[in-house]
């Protein structure tokens, strides 16, 4: 018999909130001044000479700032300034981009709640459950998972804090949680590798390719930013942003937007939202299913951010083909390949599965037949033909580079090893996680 071995898990879960229309406003107002707050920070930060950037001198700008400023008043004023400088720690772990300034109508609004221990959850109903939010109170959220809350909630099993964020279709609260969980027997499954494709969502290595059915592109070869909805809806869509537009052409310069602009940009944000939700539902049950049926799955090591920068190239050096290129960008983040991999590296450990990143350059330019590597042998963006006079193989793109993404894992070329950090523990004293 093994030892029993515990491992800690990270997740987030995602709750719709139940405001009531003053709530809203309240949480409209927090949020508003959360960006305004982000933005003076950035800005002091910015002025601050590189040496003298600290934590308690922007604490005290801070302070100083509420007591001259009353409408900050309505904001945890704290939980900015901790996310301000997470944002900087992401950026220094390499995990995201610098900071930036956040505009009024390009930002999603969101309020961070650092502390997981200021929410005070309770389960009310079967289907309910009451969280504290600071300076709105006690709101119900739809209770659709076991949280490790109350009794169940321990040092190991805990929600570490949560975001409130809202969308086209309105706010929601996304919870970070932190459980300690029996590891699973190894997945004695196949290995698999996936490419986020171009004309596949996700093309797997063995021919398992797993599609959602909405073409990615229009027949024009553009990118289909609105594939996750049905016709009659793109048709509203495309009547709303007609509308928009319209209504746009009276605004004068300098002038507000009229509420009845506002009104038609909210129905635009509501359509949009509940194309992203179809999909993230999409990439949740496709994930799952991925995890449960392979042992290992190897992916492609992507920096999307760093592939849309790449592609507009500097004023020195201009890129080529921007257009296209950022029309590919935008499709593979789209498909929001980011997500996919977070989503895949926890279930997989759930599954006792284990999922690896290889490096990606050539993927997409090696046969996987042959081996022959040669600039250019991507036909189009869909198929695959190999220059090797000798090989000559072609095949579907994408899954010619999940064929080489598996390739890459089976001769050790892997950046990040095996990810989940086990702790090796006896089952003495330690609870587990109710929650799954
Ligand atoms: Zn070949």
């Amino acid at each position: 018999m093994g030892e029993l071995v515990w491992e800690k898990r990270q997740f987030g879960h995602r709750a719709r909130l139940a405001l009531t229309p003053a709530q809203v406003r309240l949480m409209d107002d927090q949020a508003h001044a959360a960006r305004a707050m982000w933005n003076q920070l950035h800005d002091l930060w910015q002025m601050t000479p590189k040496c003298q950037r600290a934590l308690t001198r922007m604490d005290q700008a801070l302070r100083q700032a509420r007591k001259e400023i009353d409408w900050y008043g309505v904001l945890p004023a704290q939980a900015v300034l901790k996310t301000y400088f997470q944002a900087w720690r992401n950026c220094w772990d390499g995990r995201a981009d610098e900071p930036n300034f956040k505009a009024r109508f390009r930002t999603a609004l969101s309020v961070d709640i650092p502390q997981g221990r200021d929410l005070q959850i309770k389960r009310v109903h079967r289907r309910w459950g009451m969280v504290n939010i600071p300076k709105v109170g006690r709101v119900r959220f739809r209770w659709t998972k076991d949280l490790p809350v109350g009794k169940l909630a321990n040092k190991e099993n805990r929600i570490t804090g949560a975001r409130l964020v809202k969308d086209g279709l309105g706010w929601h609260i996304a919870f970070r949680i932190q459980t300690l969980e029996l590891k699973p027997e190894p997945h004695q499954g196949p290995e698999v590798g996936i490419d986020a494709g171009v004309k596949l969502p996700l093309a797997l290595s063995d021919g398992n390719h797993q599609d959602h059915g909405r073409p990615a592109r229009l027949p024009d070869g553009t990118a289909d930013r609105d594939k996750w909805l049905n016709p009659q809806e793109k048709a509203k869509l495309l009547r709303l942003e007609q509308r928009a537009a319209h209504r746009k052409s009276f605004r004068k310069p300098k002038e507000r937007s009229s509420n009845r602009l506002h009104v038609t940009y909210d129905q635009i944000r509501q359509l949009r939202a509940r194309a992203t939700r179809r999909a993230i539902d999409w990439q949740h049950k496709t994930t799952t299913a991925i995890a449960k049926q392979y042992g290992t799955v190897v992916v492609e090591q992507l920096q999307i951010t760093n592939m849309v920068k790449s592609a507009k190239g500097t004023i020195e050096n201009p890129g080529k083909n921007v257009a296209q290129k950022s029309g590919l960008n935008r499709s593979i983040s789209q498909e929001a390949w980011g997500r996919t991999v977070t989503l895949l590296t926890y279930k997989t450990a759930r599954n006792g599965g284990t999922l690896v990143k290889v490096p990606a350059p050539n993927t997409s330019l090696r046969c996987s037949a042959c081996g022959f590597i040669t600039p250019g042998s991507r036909e189009d963006q869909a198929t695959f033909v190999c220059k090797n006079p000798a090989c000559g193989w072609s095949a579907n793109a994408d899954w010619n580079a999940a064929r080489n993404v598996l390739h890459l894992y089976r001769i050790g070329l892997v950046t990040i090893p095996a990810a989940g950090r086990a702790v090796v523990r006896r089952t003495r004293g330690v609870k587990p996680a109710a929650a799954r």
